[in-house]
C-alpha cells in the first residue's frame, strides 16, 4: 500500500511527498524529530513527545506550524489515512528553505514539517523475549544531546560499530559514564534492586518512556536513584534494559563481553514492560 505522507499541510501519496533540495534539514541538520508509537491505532505517551518537541523547537528558535489541537490531528488523521494499527509515527520539522547559509534565514521563513508512519509489530518483539547485546563505545555526539535533533550520523555510526562487534546497539561512554544508547535511555538494576538511570542534561534526552517508566517504578515502590553510572556498574548490574517509544522496555543481557545477570531478561525489567505497556495502552489516545 503506498503510504499517505503530510507535507506541510498537504496530504500526498508517498512518491509525490517531496520536499526542497534547499531545505536546511536536507543542507545542515538543522531540523528536530520526535517519534510517538501507535498501538490499536492509538497514539502512546502522546502528550510527552508533543511537549518535547516544543521544547526541542524553542531551543533552536523553530516555529511549530500547528497548534496544540492541529498537531494532535494531524497525528490522528495519519494513522487513520495510513490504516496503521501497530507502528509509529515520525515528524520532521526543519527550519525551512533557504540559500545555503550558516546564519539562519529570516524568522518568517515557513518550517518544514513532514509526518510519515512506519507499521510494525511492536508487542511482539524477540528482543523483548531474549535480550539484546550492547557494546560500550565513545560517545562523540554534540553537547546538546537534550534537543531532539535530525543530525544523527554519529548514534548510527555507533550503532554499526556495535553491530560489527556482533552487538546489537551501542552504550555511549563519556568522562567514564554512560550517557544513553544510540537510540534509546540505558538503565541498570543493582544488586540491592535499586533502578539507577542517568540525570537529566544536555548529555542526553530526556526520553518519554524514561519518564514514564520511572513514574511506574514508583507506584510499584522500587527504588529510583537518577544519577551517572559507571560502565564497571553496568558491568555488574544485577539486570540492565533500555526504553524508547517503539521498543517500550527491552532488556540488556550482554554488555560487551559480560552476561548481565544470569544473562536472561531480569524479573524487574520483564515487570517494567508489561506495566508500561498495560497502562500506556489503556491510556492511549
Ligand atoms: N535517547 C536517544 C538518543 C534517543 O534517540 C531516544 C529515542 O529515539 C531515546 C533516548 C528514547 O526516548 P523516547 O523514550 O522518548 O523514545
Amino acid at each position: 500500500m503506498t503510504r499517505i505522507i503530510y507535507v506541510n499541510g498537504a496530504w500526498l501519496p508517498e512518491p509525490d511527498a517531496k520536499v526542497s533540495v534547499f531545505d536546511r534539514g536536507f543542507l545542515m541538520a538543522d531540523g528536530i524529530y520526535e517519534v510517538t508509537c501507535v498501538l490499536d491505532g492509538k497514539l502512546i505517551d502522546y502528550d510527552g513527545h508533543a511537549r518535547r518537541l516544543q521544547r526541542s523547537a524553542r531551543e533552536l528558535g523553530i516555529t511549530v506550524p500547528l497548534d496544540e489541537a492541529g498537531l494532535l490531528a494531524v497525528h490522528r488523521e495519519i494513522v487513520a489515512r495510513n490504516g496503521v494499527d501497530q507502528g509509529m509515527i515520525y515528524l520532521q520539522l526543519t527550519r525551512g528553505v533557504a540559500d545555503r547559509d550558516f546564519a539562519y534565514p529570516p524568522a518568517d521563513t515557513p518550517p518544514t514539517l513532514v509526518l510519515f508512519t512506519q507499521s510494525r509489530n511492536v508487542l511482539e518483539n524477540r528482543a523483548a523475549d531474549e535480550g539484546i547485546a550492547v557494546a560500550l563505545l565513545p560517545d562523540l555526539r554534540w553537547g546538546r544531546r537534550d534537543i531532539k535533533t535530525i543530525q544523527l550520523l554519529y548514534p548510527s555510526m555507533a550503532k554499526m560499530e556495535a553491530k560489527a562487534r556482533g552487538a546489537d546497539d551501542a552504550w555511549l561512554v563519556e568522562d567514564g559514564h554512560v550517557t544513553e544508547g544510540s537510540a534509546a535511555t540505558a538503565h541498570i538494576v543493582t544488586a540491592d534492586g535499586v533502578l539507577v538511570t542517568r540525570d537529566l542534561s544536555h548529555a542526553l534526552l530526556p526520553g518519554i518512556t524514561r519518564a514514564s517508566v520511572l513514574e511506574l517504578a514508583g507506584q510499584h515502590g522500587i527504588s529510583v536513584e537518577e544519577r551517572a553510572f559507571t560502565p564497571e556498574e553496568a558491568l555488574s548490574a544485577r539486570e540492565a534494559f533500555i526504553t524508547s517509544a517503539t521498543n517500550f522496555v527491552v532488556p540488556v543481557v550482554r554488555i560487551d563481553d559480560a552476561k548481565i545477570g544470569d544473562g536472561k531478561p531480569g524479573t524487574m525489567t520483564r515487570d517494567l514492560r508489561r506495566y508500561y505497556i498495560e497502562t500506556r495502552r489503556a491510556a492511549a489516545i
